[in-house]
This record gives structure tokens, C-alpha cells and sequence, in this order.
């Protein structure tokens, strides 16, 4: 497990071989700016590792932003898209195809009655949901969609528009219309928001990009009285926090516990860890809405084809003969025990469930200052130095999001190395 040499038994890669800095040359000339990406070029994964072009092994705690459930290269997606590119790779949404009535089954059965619709990605899911409740409150001139601060629902204008926070706003108004925000956890200023045009309210069962904040039950179940009583669609964005990434397929579902058989949201997006790395988004609806959008009122080219549908089955196959879930919500719980055990004076909060982590900085580390970057994107520098990616949710919140099945010897590894970053910062 010592070595740094990437295993050989891989195929080669279908370019040339090229070095970190050749690659990052190329990008800066070909290559549009839009990501403040980190001088790490990856080749080659295996399980919870990557490679960068140079052999530096690194342990993954990004999953590629909770989209490789099940690691890099898993044999079980591997043989599954493998199988289905001989068979038939794609035919468009004229027809009907083998696939995505098999992963909408799945999904059905996970969450409740209703249906399912599929594209490619979570901003898409969204514009899906948004469509959804435009439809739905169409005739009673209804069309305002209440959304939270510090949410994040994808970069397309809509998602954009929805997303409470004004960095990904800046420079692209006007924005769409109708689309407010209130803060998260707070269930009396959603109430005072509603007003007469207002026909959704959507949230994230647990905040990602806002820093791994999870919804509270009270929060849940008010938030589905309310929209009873009002007439409104309770929409919820599983983009990041679904996948089994709580230890439930939904993060409502986990922090309801028991209390799950009194709510259930109208409609859900999915995308991020569903096809374990292919490109997949989805939508659930529930009865009686399920038939909403009708022949004709939305479509994707790509959204559901055989060969993603053949990678999202055989990630739902293997979380469940692997028990996945089960190891997601132990990982998870060993992983925050062993963060507040590090006693980090450094730490301000340790927050999330099961392996969608959020550790929270103090506010001033002297040793984290620098005039273009926040302290967590520093840490996250640190953390790669020591051969541990991680991701940061906002400016003081660094995500651990490691594969579901990541091993107990992987945790321990990403605690020492989490010690270490800790530690040199005194
Ligand atoms: C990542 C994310 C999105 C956007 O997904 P894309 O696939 O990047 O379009 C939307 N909502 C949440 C909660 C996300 O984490």
C-alpha cells in the first residue's frame, strides 16, 4: 500500500504521456479559465487513489465532489459500461431504450410512488424541478420559487438564479425571474417569505457548497406542514447529499429516522454519485404530479442512455451487495469521533453525516492568510502536499467526501494526514 508507483496491470491513457507542468501549459493556452483549478494534473485512479502525471499517489476525500461512489475504475462500472458500449451506447429519447426504467424501479423503490425523468447532470435535475413547479403553478399564476441563503443549485441561468449566494450571481444579470431566498434552519422566516406568486420552496436536506450544514428534523417536517397548508410543492436538491452518501439513500431520510413515514418531498433532484462518475441527472416526482410534464414539455438529448443507465445499476447493485450504506454511516461516524479527538485548536466545528464531512476553521490562522486566497483553499493546498485531496465548501470549510467504500485503514490514514496539516499550523 506504501508504494507511489501507479499499479500496472492499467491501461494506458488514450494521449500521450505528458508532465504536470506540460498539461497546466496546454490548459492556460487552450483551455477557457473558469475554474480556480490546483496545480495537480491527475492520470490514473484505482479505488480510493489517484496518480498525478508524475506517480504521486494520493488519497481521495474529493470523490471527484461526491461523484465516484464507489472509488475510481471499480470493476463493477468498468464491466457494466464496458458490456453495455458493445451493445448500444446511445439512440436519443425517440426511443425506448433498455436502462432507465430499470434505475427509476430503483429509485421508486427507495423513495415512494411516483416517477422518474433523466439528464445529465444537477443543474439540469434542477431546471427539471423548476420546470415542474412553473407547470404546476401555471394556471393559478403562480410561479415564485423560495430557495435558502448559502444553497447552491448549479451554474445554467435558473440554477444560478436559485442559488443563495451572490458570487455565482455577479456579472451574469439579469437573472431569472422569480426566485428569493431566506435562510437555512429557519422555518418562520420561510413562513413570512410566501406570498401570493410564490409555488415551491427548495432545499438541500444537507448544505454542501454552503459548508455541510444539515437540516434539522423540526426544519423537514415544518417545512412539509407549511407547504400543506399553503398549496406549495416542497422541492429538495439531492445533488450532493443523496447517493447513500448520509447512509440513506436520501439525507432526509437519515435525519428523520423513524420519522420518515410522515414526510415525503414532491419532487427530488439527483445527480453528482448516482452513475458513479458517468454523467447522469434525475428527477423524482410523487403522485399525483408524476405526469405533470407532458409529450412535449421537456427533454434531454442525452439524459438517460443505455450506457449511464448500465453504470448507475451497476453502482445501486453494488452498494447494496457490498452494504455500502451501512459502511458510509460507520466510516462517517468514525471519521468525526477521530476529527474531535484531534483536539485541533485550529478546528471551530466538526459538522455532517455519515461521509459527507464539513471541518470548519477558526476564523484567524495567522499561518492560513494570503491575500487572494481563503484560509480553507490553503488548507486544502497543505492537505494535497501531504497526499490527501479534499475539497473546500465556502472560505473556512474544508469537505471530507470519500468514497463509500473506503476501508477503515483509508480513514486512519486521512486522519494522520489531517494531524499532520493540523499540527504545522502552530
Ligand atoms: C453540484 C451541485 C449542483 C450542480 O450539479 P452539476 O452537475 O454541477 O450541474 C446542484 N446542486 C447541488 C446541491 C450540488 O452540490
Amino acid at each position: 500500500m506504501k508504494t507511489l508507483t501507479p499499479p500496472t496491470n492499467l491501461s494506458q491513457s488514450s494521449v500521450a504521456p505528458r508532465s504536470t507542468s506540460e498539461i497546466i501549459h496546454s490548459y492556460q493556452k487552450n483551455i477557457i479559465p473558469n475554474y480556480g483549478r490546483v496545480p495537480i494534473a491527475l492520470v490514473r485512479g484505482k479505488g480510493s487513489y489517484v496518480w498525478n502525471a508524475e506517480g504521486k499517489r494520493y488519497l481521495d476525500f474529493s470523490s471527484g465532489i461526491a461523484v465516484n461512489t464507489l472509488g475510481h475504475c471499480h470493476p463493477a462500472i468498468t464491466k457494466a459500461i464496458t458490456r453495455q458500449a458493445k451493445r448500444l451506447v446511445h439512440t436519443s429519447n425517440i426511443f425506448y431504450t433498455e436502462g432507465q426504467e430499470v434505475v427509476a424501479e430503483r429509485i421508486i423503490r427507495e423513495i415512494g410512488a411516483g416517477k422518474s425523468f433523466f439528464c445529465n447532470s444537477g443543474a439540469e435535475a434542477n431546471e427539471a424541478l423548476f420546470k415542474f413547479a412553473r407547470k404546476f403553478g401555471h394556471d393559478s399564476g403562480r410561479f415564485e420559487i423560495l430557495t435558502t441563503l448559502q444553497s447552491f443549485h448549479g451554474r445554467t441561468m435558473a440554477g444560478i438564479s436559485a442559488t443563495g449566494q451572490d458570487k455565482v450571481k455577479k456579472g451574469f444579470e439579469p437573472l431569472v425571474e422569480g426566485f428569493r431566498h431566506v435562510p437555512y434552519n429557519d422555518l418562520e422566516a420561510m413562513r413570512q417569505a410566501i406570498g401570493k406568486k410564490t409555488v415551491a420552496i427548495l432545499i438541500e436536506g444537507i448544505q454542501g457548497e454552503g459548508g455541510i450544514i444539515p437540516a434539522h428534523a423540526s426544519y423537514l417536517l415544518g417545512l412539509r406542514k407549511l407547504c400543506d397548508e399553503q398549496g406549495l410543492l416542497l422541492l429538495m436538491d439531492a445533488v450532493q447529499c443523496g447517493m447513500y452518501r448520509t447512509g440513506q439513500f436520501q439525507s432526509y431520510q437519515r435525519i428523520l429516522g423513524e420519522q420518515t413515514k410522515s414526510f415525503l418531498p414532491d419532487g427530488i433532484s439527483m445527480a453528482k454519485g448516482i452513475a458513479g462518475g458517468l454523467p447522469m441527472g434525475a428527477i423524482w416526482i410523487r403522485q399525483p404530479y408524476q405526469d405533470l410534464l407532458g409529450v412535449g414539455s421537456h427533454g434531454s438529448t442525452f439524459g438517460g442512455n443505455p450506457l449511464v443507465c448500465a453504470a448507475a445499476m451497476a453502482v445501486f447493485k453494488t452498494i447494496e451487495k457490498e452494504n455500502l450504506a451501512e459502511n458510509a454511516s460507520q466510516q462517517g461516524t468514525w471519521l468525526k469521533t477521530a476529527l474531535q479527538e484531534l483536539k485541533s485548536p485550529f478546528v471551530e466545528e466538526i459538522r455532517g453525516l455519515g461521509l459527507m464531512i464539513g471541518i470548519e476553521l477558526k476564523k484567524e490562522i495567522p499561518l492560513l492568510q494570503a491575500p487572494d486566497k481563503p484560509p480553507a483553499a490553503l488548507f486544502v493546498r497543505k492537505l494535497h502536499e501531504k497526499g490527501l485531496i479534499t475539497v473546500v465548501a465556502g472560505t473556512h470549510t474544508i469537505r471530507f467526501l470519500p468514497p463509500l467504500n473506503i476501508t477503515q485503514n483509508q480513514s486512519a490514514e486521512a486522519i494522520k494526514k489531517m494531524k499532520q496539516a493540523l499540527q504545522e499550523l502552530h
